[in-house]
C-alpha cells in the first residue's frame, strides 16, 4: 500500500512529462490507451511526455488523473514543481518527538500549535530547507540533511552526509 503511494507521487524536481511517463508505464498503458481512457488527443500526452507541454487545461488535467489513478493535485503539484505533501503535513513537537517514532496524534490536531505536553511551537517543516515533513520514520530532512529534531536554527550540519 504504502509502496503503491510512493510510486504515485511525484518525486522532487520531476518534471510532468517524466511523471506523466512515469505513471503510464506503471500502469502498463500505451500512449494511445491513456489518451483514450483520459480523453484528449494522443498527441498531447507525447507533447506532455516529451515536455513541450508544461501546463493542463482542466480537462486535461481530469481526465490524467482519471486514466493515471492519481490525485490531481499531484499533478498540479508536478506542474507548480511543489512537493505533494503540503495539504497533509506533520506536526510534532522537536523537544518530545523521539526519531523513529510515530508522532502523537494531539501533535497532528489541526487546531494544535505548541505541543500539550511542554509548550513548545510544533514544526511541519524543515527548519532549514522549509521543505515539509512527510514522515517521521527519518531522522534527517531528506532534502538538505538538517536533523528534524534539531532546535537550533544555523544551517551548519546540512552538509553532514545522509547515512540512508
Ligand atoms: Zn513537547
Ligand atoms: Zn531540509
Amino acid at each position: 500500500m504504502q509502496l503503491l503511494e510512493a510510486e504515485q507521487a511525484p518525486k522532487p524536481e520531476e518534471s510532468l512529462g517524466n511523471y506523466i511517463l512515469r505513471q503510464r508505464r506503471r500502469l502498463g498503458l500505451t500512449q494511445k490507451e491513456l489518451a483514450t481512457q483520459a480523453e484528449v488527443h494522443s498527441q498531447s500526452i507525447g507533447k506532455l511526455e516529451r515536455g513541450k507541454t508544461q501546463q493542463l487545461n482542466y480537462k486535461t488535467r481530469q481526465g490524467l488523473a482519471y486514466a493515471l489513478q492519481v490525485p490531481a493535485e499531484y499533478l498540479d503539484a508536478v506542474c507548480k514543481g511543489t512537493p505533494v505533501a503540503t495539504a497533509q503535513s506533520l506536526d510534532f513537537c522537536p523537544n518530545c518527538w523521539q526519531p523513529g517514532t510515530p508522532p502523537d496524534p494531539m501533535w497532528l490536531d489541526l487546531r494544535s500549535h505548541y505541543c500539550f505536553a511542554c509548550g513548545t511551537q510544533l514544526r511541519h517543516q524543515c527548519i532549514h530547507c522549509q521543505q515539509p515533513i512527510t514522515s517521521l520514520k527519518h531522522r534527517f530532512c531528506p532534502y538538505c540533511g538538517t536533523a528534524y529534531k534539531s532546535t537550533e536554527t544555523t544551517a551548519g550540519q546540512a552538509q553532514q552526509s545522509m547515512s540512508d
